[in-house]
């Protein structure tokens, strides 16, 4: 359902992707694994829009993202994306922060959207918080509801940037288990991490990336056994 083709992405004379070849099919879980500064993060940027390749082709079911015509918006309905550091609202409740992209830009109705919200947030966990302010939370609560913002918008792929960096040590298993439960549901995944655990037990594949280069593309289990 993605697919790079002979893609390039410079920063002014930077050259941070190059000539990237890849292929991500409907549900599956890939892990993005590399040294920080390697282009992981610009990949990520690049599939939902908010960096434009230089060269080559970036297709999402067919449709051509950096193309003129292409409207952005669209492709950002189908492409959610989850961030180190949250981006909540910080003067809005949890579940204000879930409705407002889908009335604003799906054009729910209030009740249809808090209905929606209370569905995602009973998903990750959070729906006890739904009144609290994000800064009366910890890391992991306040990721697990950008999560549930995330699928608010009813995305067919969910992008994860380092998603549990930012965390306490003591939170982090929980984002991660509600990450493995979209995983088993079928959720098509692509996640910057350096969990190792996460990817051995959930993903599909492992991408490994350095200077901007794709140098490993495998199925998890022969990744592990031959370091
Ligand atoms: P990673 O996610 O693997 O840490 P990034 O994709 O964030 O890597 O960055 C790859 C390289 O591109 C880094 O050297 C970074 O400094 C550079 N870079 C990222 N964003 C920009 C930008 N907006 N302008 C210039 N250089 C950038
Ligand atoms: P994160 O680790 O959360 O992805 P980064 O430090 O990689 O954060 O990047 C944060 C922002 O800074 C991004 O929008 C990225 O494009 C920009 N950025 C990163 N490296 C550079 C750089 N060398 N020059 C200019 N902007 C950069």
């Amino acid at each position: 359902m993605i697919e790079f083709k002979n893609v390039e992405k410079y920063y002014g004379d930077f050259h941070a992707l190059k000539n990237i070849n890849l292929t991500f099919k409907k549900g599956e879980v890939v892990v993005v694994i590399g040294p920080s500064g390697s282009g992981k993060s610009t990949m990520l940027r690049c599939i939902n829009g908010l960096e434009e390749i230089s060269e080559g082709e970036l297709l999402i079911e067919g449709q051509n993202v950096h193309d003129k015509n292409t409207n952005i918006n669209e492709i950002r309905k189908n492409v959610g994306m989850v961030f180190q550091h949250f981006n909540l609202y910080p003067h809005k409740t949890v579940l204000e922060n879930i409705m407002l992209a889908p009335m604003k830009v799906l054009k729910r109705s209030k009740e249809e959207a808090q209905k929606d919200a209370e569905k995602f947030l009973e998903k990750v966990n959070m729906l006890g918080k739904k009144d609290a302010y994000p800064s009366n939370l910890s890391g992991g609560q306040q990721q697990r509801i950008a999560i549930a913002r995330g699928l608010a918008m009813g995305p067919d792929v969910l992008l994860f940037d380092e998603p549990t960096s930012a965390l306490d040590p003591e939170t982090i298993e929980d984002v991660l288990d509600v990450m493995k439960k979209l995983a088993k549901e079928g959720m098509t995944m692509i996640v910057v991490t350096h969990e190792m655990g996460f990817a051995r037990e959930v993903a599909d594949r492992v991408i490994f990336m350095a200077d901007g280069e794709v140098l490993e593309d495998r199925e998890t289990i022969p990744f592990f056994e031959n370091p």
